[in-house]
């Protein structure tokens, strides 16, 4: 057994595995309803606690104020806004980088920086990361000129989008490297995943004084502070009348890697009365054949889609749920894992499957529904959403269709739509040719039709010099880390 502040500096456990509470607390519906009345970093705290018990209150508060502060989230972090009847959507995306890792990603670099004194280590952090686009740029913010922390991204060099690319390439800090791949996000995530299971590299690194970290989703510390707003906005719906204390209600949630459909399924087990969670997947759809047969398959075409933040094959998270709902069956987890790597697919059994299946529900949404979505919403409800978001919108109404079941439901919204400006345009006018329009264009088209300001830390980025130009083979990922700590 390690500490929670072991578990935060080191990312992943020597086995390669990932690492789990022993138990979960439980919060009474008492103290959720509490939170109505308590500002966010107040909530944050009321979570946070009862994992990171080597952290006194006074750190915690102090690391909740840092990074769900004013200078970053401008008015409350994550705003519940009511859209139609029975729907709420709950926007995770007014931090720095206009997407919902800033949720994690602005506290972890500091809850590390604290844990790695705790647990005596005098090494500088090389905090590696694999992006599909969000994390890069969420880490980069984060980490960006915290003393005893050196951060490299790499990303796929097709797989994000101009603003994502652009927030990443632009990005200041003495500590930071951000390296284009040549492949898709699985082939910069296997090599980082690689990496770190690598002995003599990580005795390299020990030799002058670097140990490696990480700050995707994997981190146990990402998933902590991800299961706090799922019971905000629970506590945000009873406050506003929406649902009485005790209801059970659906979380729809627009999934990739796992991670925050996964911190609302904690949420539950910590006694939040959810029903169902909605797993919406893009046309990378191998969770929802997943959930629907047991089997996972990573042997298929990999789309690229204007929702790319979800386009993954690999759901690292995934194994967290089959480690609890095998109860804690961490060698027969291993087995699966191994069958995943070596041979693309492995099969959970009907039994296991249908424990999934009482509480998620897993459905998907293609490229023409997800712009139909955005611009149906945007006609009828007067609300403008993301792709991603929208991905999660319809998964909902399929699934009420589906299963004619009609509670309130929380659709989590993961991005600004004016990052993905030019889908959404596209979405909302459809008879516009916008295939040429520039990626700036886009953003200022988007706020004319639309009347909704840029986010400002979005449009300062035309002017923003690049800093970070460099592209490799997907072979080069050792060799490059190398060069950057001069070993
Ligand atoms: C990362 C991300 C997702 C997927 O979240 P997971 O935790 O990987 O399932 C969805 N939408 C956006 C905008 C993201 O950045």
């Amino acid at each position: 057994m390690v500490c929670s502040a072991h578990a935060i500096a080191q990312g992943l456990a020597e086995d390669g595995g990932l690492f789990m509470p022993q138990e979960f607390a439980r919060l009474s519906m008492t103290e959720i309803c509490a939170m109505r009345e308590l500002p966010y970093g107040e909530r944050a705290i009321t979570v946070l606690s009862r994992f990171l018990t080597d952290f006194t209150d006074a750190e915690l508060k102090e690391c909740v104020t840092a990074a769900y502060g004013k200078d970053k989230f401008n008015g409350f972090p994550v705003p519940l806004r009511q859209v139609k009847n029975n729907v709420d959507v709950l926007e995770l995306w007014h931090g720095p980088t206009s997407a919902f890792k800033d949720m994690a990603l602005q506290i972890l670099p500091l809850l590390l920086t604290k844990a790695v004194k705790k647990t005596g280590e005098q090494m500088k952090l090389v905090i590696l990361v694999a992006t599909s686009g969000d994390t890069g740029k969420a880490a980069l913010a984060g980490f960006s000129d915290i003393p005893g922390t050196e951060v490299i991204v790499f990303y796929p060099e097709e797989g994000v989008s101009d603003i994502q690319k652009r927030q990443m390439i632009t990005q200041q800090g003495q500590n930071v490297h951000v390296i284009a791949v040549k492949g898709n996000f699985d082939d910069a995530q296997t090599g980082v995943k690689e990496l770190f299971g690598d002995k003599n590299l990580a005795l390299e690194l020990k030799e002058h004084n670097c140990s490696f970290s990480s700050a995707n989703s994997i981190n146990w510390g990402r998933l902590v502070p991800q299961m706090v707003y799922y019971f905000s906005a629970y506590a945000d719906a009873v406050k506003a009348g929406r649902i009485k204390a005790g209801d059970l209600i659906n979380f729809s949630v627009p999934t990739g890697n796992f991670g925050d459909i996964l911190a609302g399924f904690f949420a539950k087990i910590m006694g939040l009365p959810v029903n169902k969670f909605i797993c919406a997947s893009n046309s990378n759809k191998v969770l929802t054949d997943f959930i629907n047969t047991g089997t996972y398959d990573k042997r298929r075409e990999f789309y690229k889609t204007i929702s790319p933040s979800m386009d993954i094959l690999v759901s690292s998270n995934l194994e967290r749920l089959l480690y609890v709902e095998t109860e804690n069956n961490s060698g027969q987890v291993a087995q699966w894992m191994n069958q995943l790597n070596e041979t693309g697919v492995y099969n959970v059994g009907k039994n296991l499957q249908s424990k999934i299946l009482q509480d998620f529900f897993g459905t998907w949404v293609d490229e023409f529904e997800t712009k139909e979505t955005i611009g149906n919403v945007y006609r009828d409800e007067k609300y403008l959403m993301d792709p991603h978001t929208a991905v999660a919108w319809r998964a909902m109404e399929k699934y009420k269709l589906l299963t004619s079941d009609y509670t309130y439901c929380i659709v989590l919204s993961t991005a600004s739509p004016f990052k993905f400006s030019n889908s959404v345009l596209e979405a909302i006018k459809p008879k516009e040719d916008f295939s040429n329009i520039s990626t700036f264009s886009a953003l200022n088209r988007l706020a004319e039709i639309s009347g909704l300001t840029v986010p400002p830390q979005m449009a300062e980025l035309e002017n923003l010099p690049v800093l970070h130009e460099e592209v490799i083979e997907k072979t080069e990922l050792e060799s490059t880390v190398k060069k950057i700590l001069g070993i």
